[in-house]
């Protein structure tokens, strides 16, 4: 029996491990979430939506003959990672995640770091400023309480329903960016704050690079917790994990 991966994506590092498993000749799915209009175009089979939950992704696993899952998701797609670790578990399914090392503060930083989405929320309970949100459309509501801010969100698609907020401006694009043009947009926009997850990795990170040129604070979101799980950083490193897994297992 040859190998048949799930690979969990919605990452720039999910999209190259697919790249790198088509040429392999390996056989695998990727699997989106869903919450994009157009997702990336994978070189391998793809699929859209959720599992419904741990159950659902049992069932599929088995259904589907999965025989290894990589775990590329964001690093805030923390729901998915657990149910990943707990049906991988419960089937004996060997699992890996691919993941990114966290940004660490530099010199010239002047980060704020909070726990979560709702500890950034309150950190802009302040005056009126020219506020950066880089986080993500599906978390917009929980900055509505702080509705004095001028707010200047980056999306992937532009919105289909009203936003919660009062004042905003809307920029529709998809990473990477560049220093140089994050640099000339916070200028543009007078920005004197940037909201940002840790996410890692280089696509998303010029906003933090020109945020320490401009000596602007940035409210830091900590990554959140997940289980115990193998972990790699590199395309190299899960090719390597696959040949042994696929040993180990006689796959
Ligand atoms: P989440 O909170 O961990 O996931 C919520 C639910 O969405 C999961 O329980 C699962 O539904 C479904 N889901 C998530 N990722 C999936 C995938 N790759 N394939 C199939 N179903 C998936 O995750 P999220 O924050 O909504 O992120 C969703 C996707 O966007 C992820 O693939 C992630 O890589 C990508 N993304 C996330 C962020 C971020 O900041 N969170 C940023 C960029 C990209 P069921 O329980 O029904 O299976």
């Amino acid at each position: 029996m040859t190998p048949n991966l799930l690979l969990l994506g919605g990452t720039t590092e999910a999209t190259a491990l697919a790249r790198a498993l088509a040429e392999a000749g390996i056989r695998g799915t990727v699997s989106f979430a869903g919450r994009v209009a157009r997702p990336v175009r994978q070189p391998l089979p793809q699929r859209v939506g959720g599992f419904g939950g741990i159950d659902g992704l049992v069932r599929y696993l088995q259904a589907k003959q999965i025989t290894h899952l990589v775990d590329a998701t964001h690093p805030f797609a923390a729901q998915m990672s657990a149910n990943a670790v707990a049906a991988c578990t419960t089937l004996g399914v060997p699992h890996l995640a691919l993941t990114r090392p966290a940004w660490q503060r530099q010199i010239g930083d002047n980060w704020i770091n909070v726990p979560d989405i709702a500890g950034a929320a309150a950190a802009l309970n302040r005056p009126r400023a020219n506020v950066m949100l880089a986080v993500g459309r599906m978390h917009l509501a929980e900055f509505a309480p702080n509705p004095q801010h001028r707010y200047l969100l980056r999306l992937v698609d532009p919105p289909d329903a009203p936003l919660p907020l009062p004042e905003t401006e809307v920029i529709v694009a998809r990473g990477p960016f560049s220093e140089a043009d994050d640099l000339a947009l916070m200028q543009t926009h007078e920005i004197q704050v940037v909201v940002s997850k840790n996410a890692g990795g280089i696509g998303a990170y010029s906003k933090i690079a020109a945020s320490r040129t401009l000596g602007l604070p940035v409210i830091m979101i900590s990554r959140p917790s997940l289980p115990a799980r193998q972990e790699v950083g590199t395309v190299d490193q899960v090719f390597d994990w696959l040949s042994h897994a696929s040993a180990d297992r006689g796959v």
